[in-house]
C-alpha cells in the first residue's frame, strides 16, 4: 500500500470513506446483520482495511456464522488489528480495529471454531475485499 497518511482529522476521513465505511470504522456503529457486503462472500482473497488497505482478514479463516456478519476465526497477522474491552453495552464485549489506522471493524468473541476458538465478528463495510488471482 502506498503511503496513506492515518493522521487525518474526523473531517478529512469523512471525506475520504463513504457514510457507511465512516459511521462504522470512525462512529463504531455496527451494521445491521444480513446487509453487508461480505457476509456471505466465498470468493478466496484478502480482506483490507477499507480506511488504510492493511491486510487484515483471509478467505481462509471465513466461515460461515450465521449471524449475518463476516466471520472470520483469525486475522492474517495478530499484530494488524488491535483489540480493546468495549464495555458500552451489558454484555462486555472486545472491540476490534485495525492497528495502523484505528478503525473501527467489529468484536471478537471466544464461540469461534478451531483451531483458535475465537470469532471475529466485522462489518464489511471496514473492509475491502480483494479476490485471489486465480493463477500467480
Ligand atoms: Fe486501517
Amino acid at each position: 500500500m502506498s503511503a496513506v497518511s492515518i493522521n487525518k482529522t474526523e473531517s478529512e476521513w469523512r471525506q475520504r470513506l463513504g457514510p457507511e465505511a465512516f459511521d462504522v470504522t470512525r462512529l463504531r456503529k455496527t451494521e445491521r446483520a444480513f446487509t453487508g457486503e461480505y457476509w456471505n462472500n466465498r470468493e478466496p482473497g484478502i480482506y483490507r482495511c477499507v480506511a488504510c488497505g492493511l491486510e487484515l482478514f483471509s478467505s481462509e479463516a471465513k466461515f460461515d456464522s450465521g449471524t449475518g456478519w463476516a466471520s472470520f476465526y483469525a486475522p492474517m497477522a495478530r499484530n494488524h488489528v488491535g483489540l480493546e474491552k468495549d464495555p458500552s453495552f451489558d454484555l462486555e464485549r472486545t472491540e476490534v480495529h485495525c492497528a495502523r489506522c484505528d478503525a473501527h471493524l467489529g468484536h471478537v468473541f471466544d464461540d469461534g471454531p478451531r483451531p483458535t476458538g475465537l470469532r471475529f465478528s466485522i462489518n464489511s463495510a471496514a473492509l475491502r475485499f480483494v479476490k485471489k488471482p486465480t493463477q500467480r
